[in-house]
């Protein structure tokens, strides 16, 4: 028989849909795929064109199995240039992909009796991996008037003598919300009054739109940095999803017990991808602008459209690239013989009569509302907003 742990897990349900749209479109469906995180955009030439020379040069063997020392001292660079944080050597680590990062992280930091403050609406693989270590998940319910951040208020509620962390992520998925400056401020003097960890997923920090400015809360005060671990990657900055490199920044201690697990576990991420990555934060960063102009304009168009239904309203993200609209207003309308009563009916509605792949809004534990990537053309984007509001329009 399965592990306990193992029964309980169900696997990524972002992943799971992207799957599934890309299977309906290898049978030839025209799907308007709105289901996956991970940037259109190929990997920029002069990333790939690393890759191929690690391979030429035979740099094809293990690595130290936190990383590599050039690319370590690369994402000490990028923290001093775009935080003003200095790191040494033994306080970074490479891993494969952000989400691996995190994972060792919790392995590293919790256990059963642990609670894990998790703010709603979270990124789906959060509460799966704090269980996977036997600690608690809460969830704390922020609120769109306040910008979906944890305020200090609502934190004190929910903080107990068994809480270990919080987890914040801004540019947040799924709603593209930020934290502004204050609010961090004060989560930072909770947490080390209360003796908590933050861990700070900022993956998509070079997404951001208008004004917004990405302020790390680690930068803010040494002593929110000496309880801070920022996990990171490549993956959404350098359209490098496939590429399994991420990161992660933190006291020392915390950094070597990650190491170990990697060393027992995984060994070192791919050589030839940490050459892409080093590639990728030491070379030319205009591509990343380009990117970001482009999302801007797609993010804009979905605003404009989504909000144009009756009774749809919709988070404006200032990060990240989707959007997350609030469709409370259709359930309990029927389309067809079919009651549109949670988010999940009304994906699989959009997905086999309408060909458009959304993730419902309950894995990211908010009913009536569901997540569109923006990470994808403006054609399909077109496409799958007719599609939508056709869908809306049959409803009774
Ligand atoms: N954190 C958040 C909030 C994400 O959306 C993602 C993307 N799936 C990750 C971490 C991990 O990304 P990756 O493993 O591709 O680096
Ligand atoms: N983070 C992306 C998403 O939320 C990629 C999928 C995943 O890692 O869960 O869609």
């Amino acid at each position: 028989m399965l592990s306990k742990r193992a029964r309980a897990l169900k696997p990524s349900p972002t992943l799971a849909i992207s799957a599934k749209e890309k299977a309906l479109k290898a049978k030839g469906l025209d799907i308007a795929g709105f289901g996956a995180g991970e940037p259109d955009f190929d990997t920029p030439q002069h990333i790939k064109q690393a890759a191929i020379d690690a391979i030429n040069k035979n740099f094809t063997r293990y690595t130290p199995a936190s990383g590599i020392d050039e690319l370590k001292d690369a994402v000490i660079e990028k923290f001093k240039r775009d935080n003003d944080l200095s790191y040494k050597r033994d306080e970074v680590i490479i891993s494969c992909g952000g989400k691996h990062a995190l994972f060792n992280l919790f392995e590293a930091l919790f256990e059963e009796g642990d609670e894990v403050l998790i703010p709603v609406p979270y990124w789906v693989s959060y509460p799966p991996m704090v269980e996977l270590t036997g600690a608690k998940p809460v969830l704390v319910e922020t609120d769109e008037k306040e910008e979906y951040q944890v305020t200090p208020s609502l934190l004190k509620r929910y903080i107990t003598r068994n809480t270990k962390a919080i987890i914040l992520n801004y540019p947040s998925n799924p709603v593209g919300s930020v934290y502004f400056k204050e609010n961090l401020e004060a989560i930072g003097k909770i947490a080390v009054e209360n003796n908590l960890y933050i861990i700070s997923d900022e993956i998509y920090e070079k997404l951001t739109y208008d004004e917004y400015e990405h302020i790390s809360i680690a930068s803010m005060d040494n002593a929110f940095k000496e309880r801070t671990i920022i996990c990171h990657g490549v993956s959404k900055t350098y359209a490098m999803t496939g590429w399994r490199i991420g990161f992660a920044a933190g006291p020392s201690e915390i950094i070597k017990a990650m190491a170990n697990i990697q060393s027992q576990s995984t060994s070192n991420p791919t050589s030839i991808s940490q050459m892409a990555a080093l590639a990728a934060l030491t070379g030319p960063q205009d591509f990343i602008t380009v990117m970001v102009d482009e999302f801007k304009k797609r993010r804009d168009y979905l605003i404009k459209e989504l909000t144009s239904l009756e009774g749809i309203t919709c988070y404006n993200p200032r990060g990240a690239f989707y959007v997350f609209p609030n469709f409370n207003a259709i359930i309990g309308k029927k389309y067809k013989d079919k009651t549109i009563d949670s988010s999940t009916t009304w994906t699989e509605v959009l997905l086999e009569d309408f060909l458009t792949a959304v993730v419902p809004g309950i894995e990211f534990g908010k009913e009536g509302y569901l997540r569109l990537s923006f990470a994808t053309s403006m054609e399909v984007i077109k496409k799958g907003v007719d599609r939508i509001k056709k869908a809306v329009g049959e409803l009774k």
